[in-house]
Protein backbone atom coordinates (compact mmCIF):
# COMPACT_ATOMS: atom_id res chain seq x y z
CA UNK A 1 0.00 0.00 0.00
CA UNK A 2 1.70 3.28 -1.20
CA UNK A 3 0.79 6.13 1.62
CA UNK A 4 1.59 9.51 1.53
CA UNK A 5 4.06 10.79 4.71
CA UNK A 6 1.81 12.64 6.07
CA UNK A 7 -0.14 9.16 6.31
CA UNK A 8 2.21 8.04 8.24
CA UNK A 9 2.18 11.01 10.36
CA UNK A 10 -1.57 10.88 11.02
CA UNK A 11 -0.93 6.90 11.78
CA UNK A 12 1.32 7.77 14.12
CA UNK A 13 -0.41 10.33 16.16
CA UNK A 14 -3.23 8.03 16.26
CA UNK A 15 -1.53 5.12 17.50
CA UNK A 16 0.23 8.04 19.91
CA UNK A 17 -3.50 9.10 20.94
CA UNK A 18 -4.66 8.92 24.71
CA UNK A 19 -8.14 10.06 25.19
CA UNK A 20 -9.33 11.57 28.25
CA UNK A 21 -12.54 10.57 27.86
CA UNK A 22 -14.33 14.01 28.17
CA UNK A 23 -16.87 12.67 25.93
CA UNK A 24 -17.15 15.59 23.64
CA UNK A 25 -16.96 13.54 20.03
CA UNK A 26 -19.69 11.55 21.57
CA UNK A 27 -22.24 14.00 22.63
CA UNK A 28 -21.64 16.59 19.29
CA UNK A 29 -20.52 14.13 16.10
CA UNK A 30 -23.21 13.87 13.75
CA UNK A 31 -23.64 12.26 11.13
CA UNK A 32 -22.10 9.07 12.56
CA UNK A 33 -21.43 7.46 9.35
CA UNK A 34 -21.72 3.76 9.36
CA UNK A 35 -20.25 1.35 6.56
CA UNK A 36 -21.48 -1.96 5.62
CA UNK A 37 -18.90 -3.65 7.30
CA UNK A 38 -20.42 -1.35 10.72
CA UNK A 39 -23.73 -2.77 9.98
CA UNK A 40 -22.16 -6.87 10.21
CA UNK A 41 -20.54 -6.00 12.77
CA UNK A 42 -23.04 -4.54 15.02
CA UNK A 43 -25.61 -6.59 13.78
CA UNK A 44 -24.00 -9.51 15.03
CA UNK A 45 -23.24 -7.29 18.78
CA UNK A 46 -26.55 -7.15 18.94
CA UNK A 47 -27.67 -10.92 18.32
CA UNK A 48 -30.24 -9.48 15.42
CA UNK A 49 -30.42 -9.53 11.47
CA UNK A 50 -28.60 -6.67 9.36
CA UNK A 51 -31.87 -5.68 8.58
CA UNK A 52 -33.18 -5.09 12.15
CA UNK A 53 -29.77 -3.44 12.30
CA UNK A 54 -30.39 -0.91 9.50
CA UNK A 55 -34.07 -0.40 10.39
CA UNK A 56 -33.50 0.41 14.41
CA UNK A 57 -30.30 1.74 14.73
CA UNK A 58 -29.84 3.57 11.42
CA UNK A 59 -31.01 6.22 9.01
CA UNK A 60 -30.27 7.25 5.30
CA UNK A 61 -26.50 9.60 5.31
CA UNK A 62 -27.43 13.03 4.90
CA UNK A 63 -25.02 13.62 2.19
CA UNK A 64 -23.11 9.99 1.27
CA UNK A 65 -25.29 8.00 -0.82
CA UNK A 66 -23.73 4.49 0.16
CA UNK A 67 -23.48 4.88 3.14
CA UNK A 68 -25.98 5.09 6.89
CA UNK A 69 -25.96 7.26 9.73
CA UNK A 70 -26.63 6.42 13.34
CA UNK A 71 -30.04 6.74 14.22
CA UNK A 72 -30.43 9.70 17.49
CA UNK A 73 -26.99 11.26 17.92
CA UNK A 74 -25.72 14.63 19.49
CA UNK A 75 -25.49 12.66 22.37
CA UNK A 76 -24.34 10.03 20.29
CA UNK A 77 -27.77 7.18 22.17
CA UNK A 78 -25.00 4.63 22.97
CA UNK A 79 -22.28 7.16 24.95
CA UNK A 80 -23.03 6.91 28.83
CA UNK A 81 -22.36 9.72 30.73
CA UNK A 82 -22.34 7.69 33.98
CA UNK A 83 -19.41 5.57 33.50
CA UNK A 84 -18.39 8.53 30.44
CA UNK A 85 -17.46 5.85 27.77
CA UNK A 86 -19.20 3.93 24.95
CA UNK A 87 -21.91 1.45 25.59
CA UNK A 88 -21.19 -0.28 22.55
CA UNK A 89 -16.99 0.30 22.61
CA UNK A 90 -15.80 -3.64 21.40
CA UNK A 91 -18.71 -2.77 17.87
CA UNK A 92 -18.07 0.85 17.54
CA UNK A 93 -18.53 2.17 14.68
CA UNK A 94 -15.26 2.56 12.11
CA UNK A 95 -15.44 6.36 12.71
CA UNK A 96 -15.23 6.21 16.21
CA UNK A 97 -12.13 4.19 15.71
CA UNK A 98 -10.62 6.17 13.25
CA UNK A 99 -11.23 9.20 15.20
CA UNK A 100 -9.71 11.83 15.43
CA UNK A 101 -6.92 11.13 13.23
CA UNK A 102 -7.70 8.71 10.61
CA UNK A 103 -11.03 9.93 9.24
CA UNK A 104 -11.73 7.78 6.39
CA UNK A 105 -12.27 10.09 3.50
CA UNK A 106 -9.47 12.54 4.52
CA UNK A 107 -5.86 11.63 2.72
CA UNK A 108 -2.49 13.59 2.69
CA UNK A 109 -1.86 16.86 4.45
CA UNK A 110 -5.77 17.57 4.33
CA UNK A 111 -5.66 14.57 6.87
CA UNK A 112 -3.71 15.81 9.47
CA UNK A 113 -6.10 17.97 11.68
CA UNK A 114 -5.94 19.47 14.75
CA UNK A 115 -9.25 19.33 16.44
CA UNK A 116 -9.56 22.11 18.84
CA UNK A 117 -12.39 20.73 20.80
CA UNK A 118 -10.76 17.65 22.14
CA UNK A 119 -8.47 17.82 24.79
CA UNK A 120 -6.14 15.14 23.89
CA UNK A 121 -5.74 16.03 20.24
CA UNK A 122 -3.20 19.18 20.54
CA UNK A 123 -1.39 17.40 22.80
CA UNK A 124 -0.64 14.23 20.95
CA UNK A 125 0.22 16.32 18.06
CA UNK A 126 2.63 18.10 19.59
CA UNK A 127 4.01 15.11 21.19
CA UNK A 128 4.38 13.68 17.94
CA UNK A 129 5.24 16.73 15.75
CA UNK A 130 9.26 16.46 16.77
CA UNK A 131 9.09 13.21 14.72
CA UNK A 132 7.88 15.36 11.97
CA UNK A 133 11.02 14.80 9.36
CA UNK A 134 11.49 11.12 9.95
CA UNK A 135 7.97 10.69 8.99
CA UNK A 136 8.72 12.80 5.79
CA UNK A 137 11.39 10.62 4.96
CA UNK A 138 10.28 7.59 6.50
CA UNK A 139 13.21 4.69 6.65
CA UNK A 140 12.51 1.28 5.65
CA UNK A 141 11.68 -0.05 8.93
CA UNK A 142 9.47 3.19 9.90
CA UNK A 143 7.73 2.27 7.02
CA UNK A 144 7.50 -1.22 7.22
CA UNK A 145 6.11 -0.94 11.20
CA UNK A 146 3.79 1.88 10.11
CA UNK A 147 1.95 -0.23 7.42
CA UNK A 148 2.10 -3.46 9.86
CA UNK A 149 -0.08 -1.24 11.76
CA UNK A 150 -2.49 0.54 8.95
CA UNK A 151 -2.81 -3.28 7.40
CA UNK A 152 -3.93 -4.10 11.45
CA UNK A 153 -7.00 -1.91 11.84
CA UNK A 154 -7.88 -2.34 8.30
CA UNK A 155 -8.86 -6.14 9.55
CA UNK A 156 -10.90 -5.25 12.29
CA UNK A 157 -14.37 -7.02 11.20
S1 LIG B 1 -20.74 4.77 19.09
FE1 LIG B 1 -19.63 4.98 21.00
S2 LIG B 1 -17.66 5.91 20.44
FE2 LIG B 1 -19.09 6.24 18.71
S3 LIG B 1 -20.01 8.28 19.09
FE3 LIG B 1 -21.36 6.72 20.00
S4 LIG B 1 -20.72 6.57 22.14
FE4 LIG B 1 -19.06 7.59 21.02
S1 LIG C 1 -13.04 14.73 22.50
FE1 LIG C 1 -11.01 13.74 22.45
S2 LIG C 1 -10.46 13.39 24.59
FE2 LIG C 1 -12.66 13.80 24.52
S3 LIG C 1 -13.61 11.74 24.39
FE3 LIG C 1 -13.35 12.51 22.30
S4 LIG C 1 -11.38 11.70 21.59
FE4 LIG C 1 -11.42 11.52 23.84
Amino acid sequence: MSLDPYDYLRIQIQMDFQCQRCGHCCRVADPIDIYPKDIRRLASFFNISEEEMIEEYTIPHPSETDLRAFKATVPCRFYDEAKKGCKIYQARPMVCRCSPFLSPGQIGLQGVEIYEDCPSSEKSYTRIKRDLDILLNPNTRTRKKLEKALARMMQIE
